[in-house]
């Protein structure tokens, strides 16, 4: 990393571009971030994506904030979990969700399994909601300092699909705010307005100077 303005760079722990121009419009604007460039990892290099073993969202965002510092060498770094969490299966798939049928990202896989596991819940106990925990890792001479935001986004699980925006499990996901409206019915600017993320985010923005 011998080009990069060191003081001045944040590493997002992220492949996804979407996720980094998020992250880069909303914490950009906070004053203590002010000419800081956001670059993503996989802009710096093909690094390996450290192992998840943390027991809690936070966990993750720090071990993924953490492990982008060791590799680049860099001293700020920004990373996020977030995954769906379910009332009537006790929290489920929380922070399995990405791999939770088996396979790591199987979007349809996760959601017939979440359809086949919600098949006899009546409608009032489906209530869940989608959770992102936020970590911003800096590292000085002194030590390590870790920032954390946490958002949610309240609503429940469906009976079929619904719509084609979004990702993960968005076509299941009826909004509480939006009674009847699937999150894969957004487009991608509402659901940046309302989303767990944005609200982790303005969370974490809000703890900094
Ligand atoms: P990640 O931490 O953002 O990579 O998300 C982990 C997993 O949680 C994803 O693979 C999805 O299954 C689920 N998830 C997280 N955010 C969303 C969302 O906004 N919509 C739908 N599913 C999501």
């Amino acid at each position: 990393m011998e080009n990069m303005d060191r003081e001045h760079t944040v590493v997002v722990a992220t492949g996804n571009a979407h996720k980094l121009s998020e992250i880069q419009s909303i914490l950009g604007v906070a004053p203590s971030m002010a000419g800081m460039r956001f670059v993503a990892l996989g802009e710096l290099g093909d690094y390996p994506d450290p192992e998840e073993n943390g027991k809690t969202f936070l966990d993750n965002a720090i071990i993924k904030a953490r492990a982008a510092l060791d590799e680049t060498g860099l001293l700020m770094a920004v990373a996020d979990d977030s995954g769906l969490v379910v009332d009537a299966l006790d929290g489920a798939p929380g922070i399995y969700s990405a791999r939770w049928a088996g396979e790591h990202g199987n979007d349809e896989a996760n959601n017939d399994k979440l359809l086949e596991q919600m098949a006899e819940v009546p409608r009032e106990r489906r209530t869940a909601r989608f959770h992102s925990s936020v970590a911003l890792v800096t590292r000085d001479e002194d030590g390590e300092e870790i920032v954390a935001g946490s958002g949610d986004c309240e609503g429940s699980i469906a009976y079929d699909r619904r719509g084609t925006n979004g990702f993960g499990y968005d076509p299941l996901f009826e909004l509480a705010d939006k009674p009847g409206t699937r999150m894969a019915e957004l487009t991608p600017g509402e659901k940046n307005a309302i989303s767990h993320r944005r609200r982790a985010l303005d969370d974490l923005v809000s703890k900094l100077g």
